[in-house]
């Protein structure tokens, strides 16, 4: 009976609580604006011609619009040397109006996003993702945080989702994603279990789940059946395919359908995680122009 109840899963809308993340940072944009300060600013910087990295860019971009960010495109044609993207890290790390430097990854193959992170401001590393900020997550040390964990714990934390003392599992071991999320989850005080491509009986280690996070990067790859009855699933994949008629599907590394008959909480995709991350982008450059301005 008791398992019959739980398992009418409850879906975790990231679009709407991206909308009223939005909000709440447009209001603080406004204020910052009424007080006299200066506009916060993002620069996105984007190296090629690889359409889905420009139709993320172009999303993160009306984003930062809607709250009232300024952005800074940053174009460069696919044959860009490192010495020019290196100049243009540079000259953003210096600006006074940039707060926020995203570098849309991955970059064309004989450019190093590893070099190119390594020059980067951590103060302005809206992705979380140079050495400085991932030593500082790692520490537990404030800083900038990687921005699709931190969505991730926001929708935890709007859904109530315990995480004290129950086990998660991340599937997923990526610097972008597992691993912060992982790291996250255990300042919590969540006992995590990291899964990769080389885990044996992972679909043993995901029954045993109360958090089950799915960042393996393949399509419906976590079944039902692997779900604990109960459990809430996060699920991170994005995966663009198309339907019997030519139409364009999205759809996750979940077997949604079945993953949500047992499941207590689900996130969809699209509209789970992936407006979340969109949303922190922007809450990482307020946090960004905060420290730097000295208002935090
Ligand atoms: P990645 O390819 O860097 O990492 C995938 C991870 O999955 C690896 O650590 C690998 O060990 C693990 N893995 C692969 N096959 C596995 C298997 N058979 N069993 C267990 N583990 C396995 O990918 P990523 O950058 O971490 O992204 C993961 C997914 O999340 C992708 O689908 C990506 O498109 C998506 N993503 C979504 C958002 C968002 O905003 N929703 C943001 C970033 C990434």
């Amino acid at each position: 009976m008791v398992l019959q109840e739980q398992s009418v899963g409850q879906v975790m809308d990231g679009k709407a609580l991206a909308a009223s993340v939005r909000e709440t940072l447009k209001q603080e944009v406004d204020m910052l604006l009424a007080a006299g300060k200066r506009r916060p600013g993002l620069a996105v910087v984007l190296v090629g011609d690889d359409k889905a990295s420009a139709l993320y860019v172009k999303n993160k971009t009306q984003s930062c619009k809607k709250v009232g960010i300024e952005s800074f495109m940053h174009t460069f044609p696919a044959a860009t040397d490192m010495e020019t993207l290196l100049n243009c890290i540079t000259t953003l790390n210096e600006s006074e109006a940039v707060d926020g430097i995203l570098v849309q990854l991955p970059l064309p193959a004989h450019l190093s996003s590893e070099e190119v992170l390594s020059v980067l401001d951590p103060n302005k590393d809206v992705d979380g993702l140079t050495i400085e900020s991932m030593g500082r997550l790692f520490a537990g040390k404030t800083g900038l945080r990687p921005c699709t964990p931190v969505g991730v714990m926001a929708l935890l934390e709007q859904y109530n989702v315990e995480v004290e003392g129950k086990h998660a599992v991340v599937i997923g071991r990526s610097n972008l994603v597992g691993k912060p999320i992982a790291m996250l989850l255990m300042q919590k005080n969540a006992t995590v279990t990291m899964c990769h491509s080389r885990t044996k009986d992972l679909d043993q280690i995901c029954q045993n789940a109360d958090i089950l996070v799915v960042a393996a990067g393949k399509r419906e790859f976590v079944k039902g059946s692997w779900v604990k009855p109960g459990a809430c699933v996060i699920d991170v994949g994005i995966h663009h395919t198309h339907g019997p008629a030519g139409e364009s599907v999205i759809s996750g590394d979940v077997q949604y359908v079945d993953a949500a008959k047992v499941a207590r909480f689900i996130t969809p995709v699209p509209g789970g995680v992936g407006p979340m991350t969109v949303a922190m982008l922007l809450a990482n450059t307020i946090v960004a122009y905060e420290r730097r301005t000295g208002i935090k």
